[in-house]
């Protein structure tokens, strides 16, 4: 199967997909962070829109349901968390399937940003659609989800094939190497954060990324190695996890 990936920046920082099945020409927009933006795109690209599939809850990501919806008559399939904003036409869960024409997208239990997040992955193209739990570089804020959550949701991500693209929802990458930095020593952070600094002065987006080049290099998925240089030692994966999380919220760079 093939599906198309249309990627483009809105708001501040975010990135706004549109996806379209080739096999059938159905499409879907991953969350709505920009009703007007996702559809100029839509009109730009000359599609129509089959279905909304949100990540979680928060405005930047399901505040242009209601008005997406209303202009091309798309379903909204999204986890409940979402009906705290805005109505939902189809509620899904960790493991179920969700069909777009001959593309099979896998939901994936992703809480820990928000409680209920979900992640999207396509395992015919190799495709996952992340939300705010995965960044390049980083991972969402902590802002619902307890640290066994957060952690257990990163290692889900990170058991998908390591050449699978990873879109993530928001531009933080230089910030975030700047924190890698401050922790990890790995010449491979080192030569990543240098490609990613380059890439940004010439005003280059930095994802997608992949499952591989985060493993890698990701300092929250690199946690356990570097539970020495945050002080936790010794500790279960998830306590190094959470004394990652609490270094970048606390990071001054
Ligand atoms: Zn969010
Ligand atoms: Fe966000």
């Amino acid at each position: 199967m093939t599906l198309t990936v249309h990627q483009f920046a809105c708001l501040s920082d975010n990135y706004g997909f549109l996806v379209r099945d080739e096999a059938s020409g159905k499409t879907a927009t991953i969350d709505t962070p920009d009703a007007t933006a996702v559809l100029a795109e839509l009109k730009a690209l000359g599609w129509g829109l089959d279905m909304i599939l949100n990540t979680h809850w928060h405005p930047d990501h399901a505040g242009g349901n209601a008005e997406v919806k209303a202009a091309t008559g798309a379903v909204i399939v999204a986890p409940a968390e979402v009906t705290k904003i805005a109505p939902i036409d189809r509620e899904v869960h960790g493991g179920d399937i969700v069909q777009l024409g001959e593309t099979s997208f896998q939901v994936i239990e992703s809480g820990g940003h928000t409680l209920g997040h979900i992640s999207y992955f396509d395992p015919a193209d190799r495709i996952a659609f992340v939300g705010d739990t995965l960044f390049a570089l980083g991972c969402g804020r902590m802002f619902e989800g307890d640290p066994q959550q957060f952690w257990t949701s990163l290692q889900r991500l990170a058991a998908l094939p390591e050449d699978t693209t990873v879109y993530c929802a928001h531009e933080y990458t230089a910030s975030n190497a700047r924190f890698a930095l401050s922790v990890d020593d790995a010449p491979a952070l080192k030569k990543r954060a240098e490609e990613v600094f380059a890439a940004r002065e010439r005003g280059e987006w930095t994802v997608p990324t992949t499952i591989g080049l985060e493993k890698a290099t990701n300092p929250f998925l690199r946690a356990p190695q570097l539970a020495g240089a945050v002080g936790a030692a010794g500790k279960p994966d998830y306590e190094a996890f959470a004394a990652v999380r609490s270094a970048k919220d606390n990071f001054k760079g």
